[in-house]
């Protein structure tokens, strides 16, 4: 698998904690090189857009909520297969389930507040990229 970009966001009960530094850590740990990065403030129609896959889902207004709580660091990962090797590095969506040495078994609070996203494929990765970053600010 070539070199491939993800995107991450480091959520609000991680900025809250001031565990960016302790996350991006993790990151550089497993390979992954963070190319863009900067800390934001989401506005609610922002990440109702972001979460709009989740629309209806029941914990869809809460999870709206909880991100625009508090700032985020939005990034951009890349390295050697990065969507499957940032998701591993992330650890399951429930930090009850997921593995020693991920960055939410290490840090996460609670199912929804949980450190870190990641994207899930190939194709949402540029899309949410794209959302996020121009070009100039990606620097490889
Ligand atoms: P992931 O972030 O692992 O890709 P999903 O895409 O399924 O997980 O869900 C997006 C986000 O929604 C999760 O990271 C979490 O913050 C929140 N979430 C998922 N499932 C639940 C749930 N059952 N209750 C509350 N929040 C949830
Ligand atoms: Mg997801």
């Amino acid at each position: 698998m070539a070199t491939q970009r993800t995107f991450s966001i480091i959520k609000p009960d991680a900025t809250r904690r001031n565990l960016t530094g302790a996350i991006n850590a993790k990151i550089e740990e497993a390979g992954l090189r963070i190319v863009g990065q900067k800390r934001i403030h989401m506005t609610k129609a922002q990440a109702e857009a972001f979460y709009a896959v989740h629309a209806e889902r029941p914990f869809y207004n809460d999870l709206v909520s909880f991100m625009i709580s508090g700032p985020v660091v939005v990034q951009v990962l890349e390295g050697e297969n990065a969507v499957a090797a940032y998701r591993q590095v992330m650890g399951a969506t429930n930090p009850a389930d997921a593995d020693e040495g991920t960055i939410r078994k290490a840090f996460a609070e609670s199912i929804e507040a949980n450190s870190v996203h990641g994207s899930d494929s190939d194709e949402n990765a540029g899309i949410e990229i794209n959302h996020f970053f121009t070009e100039d600010e990606i620097v490889g």
